[in-house]
């Protein structure tokens, strides 16, 4: 497998491109093709066997057994048999991502991506130290801390804005163990500490002093191909179930409903399009920040408007980044357009497609979005006809999928990607049920276990126990200094 820049002829391998992580030429690292996966082969399969079928024509560099055993050791850590279970009532089918260690969906990437960088080193014959450093709006951050927590070889420093993340989120990550594992909070927002991190990165003379210090910075964020392929695998796996529970024959189409942000999940179903899966439509679901949406309803990709902060945070996103690979391929392949589109969208904040990539994205996908107040009501409304408690994440998607039955009248078999368990945003959840309450977060957990009959992930009751552990907080243009200051 070669793996190809969007935006240049640049290729890798797949242990350089997870080095890596992004192209040096700025654009993001594409399969050059597809493989096919026969779908009669994959029935029946366990989670961790799906996995490596899809995972390792990806990975062909790595060896059998050694993709074998991150498979095992990434998945052991997930509370479910079938790691990513659907459940279902009436026609709703829920496909729950968070039975991980910390709750949400990016735990699925997470688990995996510290194996593969690791290996990927070990291939490259590159002997440093890698040391991831990312800033976190709230929860890749705490997937990243626990997914590289004692991985040998690794270190991993985590930046979150003061005030910028939940009770809970903060939580997490104070109280992360771990002894390669280093979390700041920083005088500033979310872009602060990501702009503190990006020019880190674009730092050379800092680079190399790290390097004689054999260091090797590296990135967790979602544009790393070791992020994105193993969330392909969740989509077979639903399927599979699907068919092995007579809801679906064999062959028969599906559709996903996706709540998105950076456009990396619902990009892992387009992947699985490609290699076979029989998808009808990916449902792309917004908040209000519903930049997506209006590209779907206009060919225009817009992000001149303001940012809202919701119920859905890890969904409040204006640019997402795992777009670039999808207009790659719809534009089979036209890295020039990509350049001037993301030049456009640098510039102006916005750019165009063409009327035959417009046609080709709609063949794929249908785009919704949900409001706060809609939010709200869908995980009201749920939670009284079934008793299934919903996360603000998941309800959005929930909300798009009735709008888009309502708008098309389509009954193919869906299945809604649930991100992240309801205790991880207790108060919003808490509230759009039983109303306002005056207790945070923390408080709310055993009192919304207690009134919907929910079980507290052992994982979250261990959490509020624990004493913080990390309590360094940085100016943001200290960023640098306290990098200087943990790797020495
Ligand atoms: C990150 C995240 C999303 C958005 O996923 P993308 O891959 O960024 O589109 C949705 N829900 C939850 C809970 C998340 O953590």
């Amino acid at each position: 497998m070669k793996y190809i820049s969007t935006r240049s002829n640049q290729t890798a391998l797949p242990s350089e491109a997870v080095l890596k992580g992004i192209a040096s030429d700025g654009g993001l690292f594409v399969p050059e093709i597809f493989p096919s996966v026969p779908l009669s082969t994959l029935v029946h399969k366990s989670y961790q066997d799906l996995c490596f079928e899809i995972m390792s024509p990806y990975f062909d560099e790595f060896p059998e057994e050694e993709l074998v055993s991150y498979i095992q050791q990434a998945y052991a850590k997930f509370l479910s048999p079938r790691v990513t279970p659907t459940v279902s009532f009436d026609s709703y089918h829920l496909l729950e991502l968070f039975h991980g260690p910390t709750l949400a969906f990016k735990d699925v990437a997470l688990s995996m991506l510290p194996h593969l960088m690791t290996g990927s080193a070990s291939i490259q014959g590159v002997k440093d130290e890698i040391v991831v450093l990312t800033a976190t709006s709230g929860d890749t951050g705490k997937a990243a801390l626990e997914g590289f927590s004692d991985v040998k070889g690794t270190r991993v420093v985590v930046f979150y804005p003061k005030d910028g993340v939940s009770t809970i989120q903060k939580k997490q990550m104070t109280t992360q163990k771990g002894d390669n594992v280093h979390v700041v909070a920083i005088d500033g927002n979310f872009d602060d500490a990501q702009n503190g991190v990006k020019s880190i990165f674009s730092d050379k003379e800092f680079n190399e002093t790290l390097k004689k210090k054999n260091h090797l910075l590296s990135s967790a964020n979602s544009i790393n191909i070791g992020r994105l392929v193993p969330q392909i695998v969740y989509y077979f796996a639903s399927y599979s179930q699907a068919v092995q529970e007579n809801q679906i024959s064999l062959g028969d189409p599906i559709n996903f409903v996706v709540p998105t942000g950076n456009f990396g999940n619902i990009l892992a179903g387009y992947y699985a399009k490609q290699m076979g899966l029989p998808i009808k439509k990916l449902i792309c679901a917004s908040n209000e920040n519903n930049v997506l949406y209006d590209f779907f309803a206009t060919g225009k990709y817009n992000k001149n408007r303001p940012f809202i902060l919701t119920s859905s945070p890890s969904m409040d996103i204006l640019i997402s980044s795992n777009f670039e690979r999808l207009l790659y391929h719809v534009s089979q392949g036209d890295s020039q357009f990509i350049n001037d589109a993301m030049k456009d969208l640098s510039t102006k904040g916005t750019y165009e497609v063409t009327p035959s990539m417009k046609k080709a994205i709609d063949e794929d996908f249908f785009g919704g979005y949900c409001t706060e107040e809609e939010t709200g009501a869908t995980i009201q409304k749920i939670y009284g006809q079934f008793g299934y408690v919903l996360d603000p994440h998941t309800a959005v998607a929930v909300k798009v999928y009735d709008d888009y039955v309502k708008e098309t009248g389509d009954d193919t078999h869906s299945v809604i990607l649930s991100t992240a368990s309801p205790f991880k945003f207790t108060k919003s959840v808490y509230e759009a049920i039983f109303g306002s309450s005056s207790e945070d977060d923390i408080a709310l957990i055993s009192k919304l276990a207690k009134k919907t009959d929910l079980i507290i992930p052992a994982d979250l009751l261990q959490m509020c126990e624990s004493d913080d552990r990390h309590t360094s907080v940085c100016g943001k243009e200290d960023m640098k200094n306290c990098v200087n200051e943990i790797l020495s």
